[in-house]
């Protein structure tokens, strides 16, 4: 994977160079804005192979790059669509909290890797600013992580902006997903149920 110009450029700014891990267009909005008034270097990085279907992939990951075109940040897309790979993760952990855990490692990982190749010296993730996603885990999995990769892991309480993530998203008239990112998730948001009672009436209770 080579650096552009412009990821170079992201580099040299004063302040740390970091890259950030891309869920999706509304929740990098006020993520961006608000490392960027701290003074990091920013880089996005797109790694969702969680995201199913494809359609639905590529219609968050074109929104993400035409945003980032308007707001002049450098993007490093993941070339593989690994979708196989997170599938292959989860089968028999597929339990609401189990299935995440697997899901911010996957992404995390990579980000990290790529980030250590590319010489950033921290990472981060937009999950940060959900509400819905298990804020303490992501917190515990970017640390160690990093770690292992000689990086930091900026850590920060992003749900402050998520009215700011909505007005921005309206204000710039991005693509708004209706359910997290995996199959499973998708059932749970049209079904309203939790995945983990159908397993339950298929399998019988797990072990947790
Ligand atoms: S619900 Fe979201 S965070 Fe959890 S596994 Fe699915 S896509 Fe990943």
């Amino acid at each position: 994977m080579s650096r552009s110009r412009e990821i170079l450029a992201s580099m040299h700014e004063e302040g740390k160079a970091i890259l950030l891990h891309v869920c999706c267009a509304p929740c990098s909005t006020y993520t961006i804005t608000q490392l960027r008034n701290q003074g990091f270097g920013v880089t996005g990085f797109w790694y969702n192979p969680n995201i199913q279907p494809w359609l639905e992939h590529e219609k968050r990951h074109e929104s993400m790059v035409s945003y980032a075109e308007e707001i002049r940040l450098p993007m490093i897309r993941y070339e593989i669509y690994e979708m196989p790979l997170f599938l292959r993760a989860v089968v028999g952990k597929e339990r609401f909290r189990q299935r995440c855990a697997i899901c911010y490692r996957l992404r995390l990982e990579k980000t990290a890797a790529v980030a250590e190749e590319h010489g950033f010296d921290a990472i981060t993730t937009t999950l940060l600013i959900s509400p819905y996603q298990d804020q303490e885990m992501l917190q515990r999995t970017g640390e160690q992580i990093a770690r292992q990769h000689g990086l930091e892991f900026h850590y920060e309480n992003f749900r402050q902006g998520w009215s700011e993530r909505g007005h921005m998203t309206r204000t710039h008239d991005l693509y708004r997903q209706q359910y997290c990112g995996c199959i499973y998730s998708e059932w749970e948001r049209y079904n309203k149920a939790v995945l983990d009672d159908l397993l339950v009436s298929i399998e019988g209770p797990g072990d947790e």
